[in-house]
């Protein structure tokens, strides 16, 4: 590649939150540099090549106490799923009673990632 494409990013994977320096040597192939350690390798490669969020939010339920339950994913999810699983989450038609921890999306896509309550709402 006679142009390598570079990012910067700093490493969340510690507190020290060193500055990487990610370089795509060929499709698919990076170099880090800037890491104090292995999971900064690790966290640049995957920032990189495919990165992963965990998502909260809040769905809407027929309650008498509250109009919105939060959520959130059980798990990283790939970045490129985070806006259709938003918008299922906002279109759930979910009633009282929920209780925290309850799976409210199973295996999204596919993913292996459950949306959960983070709330209990009794009724
Ligand atoms: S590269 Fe290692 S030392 Fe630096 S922030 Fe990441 S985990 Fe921490």
């Amino acid at each position: 590649m006679s142009n390598p494409q570079t990012t910067e990013m700093v490493c969340i994977a510690c507190p020290i939150g060193c500055r990487l320096t990610v370089t795509e040597t060929a499709p698919g192939e990076v170099e880090v540099t800037g890491n104090k350690c292995a999971r900064g390798e690790q966290y640049g490669r995957e920032e990189y090549l495919a990165p992963k969020r965990t998502v909260t939010a809040t769905a809407p339920i027929a309650s008498r106490t509250i109009a919105r339950i939060p959520v959130r994913t059980d798990a990283s999810i790939p970045a490129e799923l985070i806006d259709e699983l938003l918008r299922t989450v906002y279109t759930l038609s979910l009633h009282a009673p929920v209780k925290r921890g309850d799976i409210l999306i199973e295996n999204f896509r596919e993913s292996g990632v459950n949306v959960v309550a983070t709330r209990t709402v009794e009724r």
